[in-house]
C-alpha cells in the first residue's frame, strides 16, 4: 500500500509510539501486523495490558475515546488510566494530544493520568510549548509513514516487548 503524508491518519496511540520508537510507526501505520506468535507482548496485547479496560464512562469524540471524565470544580478534567507508569512520558503526550483535539473543537479540558496501582496521578496540561511540540510531532508522524522505507532499527527497553521483535532482529 502506498502512503504519502496526507493519507495516514493520526491517532493518540501513534503518537504513543512515536515517543517510543519512530520505526513501529511506520510499521504501524502501514499496517504490518506483528508476530501474533510471539511469546512476549504484541501491540494488542500491550496496549491492553497497560490500559485497564475502558469503563462505561468512555467518551467517543471523533477519533478520540477517553476513559472517565469529570468535572474538577469549573474545569473539564479527562483521564486516561494506565497500569504502569513506566511509558509516562509517552502517555502525557498521547492524553496533550486528546486535549489538543478537544481544544480544536472548542472545549478546554484538563488531563489526568492515573495510575491506581501506583496510587499516583499526574496532572496534564496542554501548554502552548506542548502544542507546539505535538504540532512537530504530528508532521513527524506524516514523515515517518510517507518513508518508502522504515526507519533504521535502534535497539532500546523496549524492543524485548515489542511484537516486531522478529521483524526487526531476524
Ligand atoms: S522491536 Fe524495537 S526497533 Fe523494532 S519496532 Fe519494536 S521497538 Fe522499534
Amino acid at each position: 500500500m502506498y502512503f504519502d503524508e496526507n493519507t495516514v491518519e493520526i491517532t493518540g496511540t501513534l503518537v504513543w509510539f512515536y515517543k517510543i520508537c519512530g520505526r513501529e510507526v511506520w510499521l504501524m501505520a502501514h499496517s504490518i501486523i506483528p508476530d501474533q506468535q510471539d511469546d512476549n507482548i504484541d501491540i494488542g496485547r500491550f496496549l491492553h495490558e497497560n490500559t485497564y479496560q475502558r469503563n462505561k464512562k468512555e467518551i467517543v469524540f471523533g477519533n478520540v475515546r477517553f476513559d472517565v471524565v469529570f468535572q474538577n470544580q469549573d474545569k473539564l478534567v479527562i483521564g486516561e488510566t494506565k497500569k504502569t507508569s513506566k511509558y509516562e512520558e509517552a502517555s502525557r503526550y498521547q492524553l496533550a494530544y486528546y486535549l489538543q483535539q478537544l481544544k480544536e473543537s472548542g472545549l478546554d479540558a484538563q488531563g489526568q493520568l492515573l495510575y491506581p496501582e501506583e496510587k499516583k496521578r499526574i496532572d496534564v496540561i496542554l501548554t502552548e510549548d506542548m502544542e507546539r511540540e505535538l504540532d512537530e510531532i504530528k508532521l513527524e508522524i506524516k514523515k515517518i509513514a510517507g518513508l518508502k522505507k522504515p526507519p533504521k532499527v535502534k535497539k532500546i527497553p523496549f524492543c524485548k516487548n515489542c511484537g516486531y521483535k522478529q521483524y526487526c532482529f531476524s
